[in-house]
């Protein structure tokens, strides 16, 4: 199955099922983010499941430890493949997160956010941790595979960080790398410090969001297995 993880930043169901039509499913997962779940509601990720397509919902929960519970039972409900919450949430939260996933059977990967990507480590210190952004994702992804966290959404720049300070609590850590972009042609749009899919993976990564450069594509499946070849051709 693909490693790539098209987001599917739409403002209506209509739009996202549309584009997914155009998609095979063994090319790209696809991720419902907060837009289009506000939008749209759960129907549309029922939608994709039944369409075949392996969905990571990326609403990162960050809430009390039997509230998370709770929605974590419910995406497993939903029948997803991947679902996040914040690291920042702590260990209580994350361990409830990680309980509920095994009384739900166990199947959906429990990803953590632990600083976004968007921030600096001005922002970090203006929120009063006292760490910089790098140190404080590392302590938090330490925490998270602590917790039996299956891996963490990061930088692909962050990968090799990540993978060291998890590697003492376990060998299995995924890490969900989104700032990348195919090729030179292709715009970075607002994304910073970005990666193309082929350094990405040989920086660790497991797993590839994209979004615009898919979304936009005059054909998807094209662009989806030019991606796909130029990683077996690199690997
Ligand atoms: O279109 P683009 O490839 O920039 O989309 C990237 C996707 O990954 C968007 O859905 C964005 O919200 C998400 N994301 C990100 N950076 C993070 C976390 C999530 O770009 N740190």
């Amino acid at each position: 199955m693909s490693n790539i993880i098209t987001a599917l930043d739409f403002n209506s169901a209509k739009a996202a099922l549309a584009f997914a039509e155009t998609v095979d499913p063994s090319l790209s997962k696809m991720k419902v983010g907060k837009e289009l779940f506000t939008y749209a509601g759960p129907q549309v990720v029922r939608d994709l499941v039944g369409m075949g397509f392996d969905v990571f919902l990326d609403l990162k929960f960050h809430d009390i430890p039997n509230t998370v519970a709770g929605a974590i039972k419910a995406a497993n409900d939903l029948g997803v493949w991947m679902v996040n919450v914040h690291a920042s949430g702590g260990s209580a939260m994350m361990d409830a997160a990680v309980a509920a996933n095994k009384d739900a059977g166990g199947d959906t990967l429990l990803i953590a956010v632990t600083i976004l990507t968007s921030m600096t480590d001005q922002d970090v210190a203006a929120i009063g941790y006292a760490k910089n952004a790098a140190q404080q994702a590392e302590h938090l992804a330490s925490l998270a595979a602590s917790s039996g966290m299956d891996g963490v959404v990061c930088s692909p720049h962050e990968v090799p960080l990540v993978k060291s300070a998890a590697s003492t609590i376990t060998t299995k850590f995924l890490t969900v790398t989104p700032g990348v972009r195919p090729g030179a042609l292709n715009s970075a749009d607002d994304q910073r410090r970005t990666m193309t899919p082929v350094e990405a993976i040989n920086n660790g990564s497991d797993y590839l969001v994209i979004g615009r450069p898919i979304t936009q594509a005059s054909n998807p499946n094209d662009t989806l297995t030019s991606i796909l070849n130029d990683i077996r051709a690199a690997a």
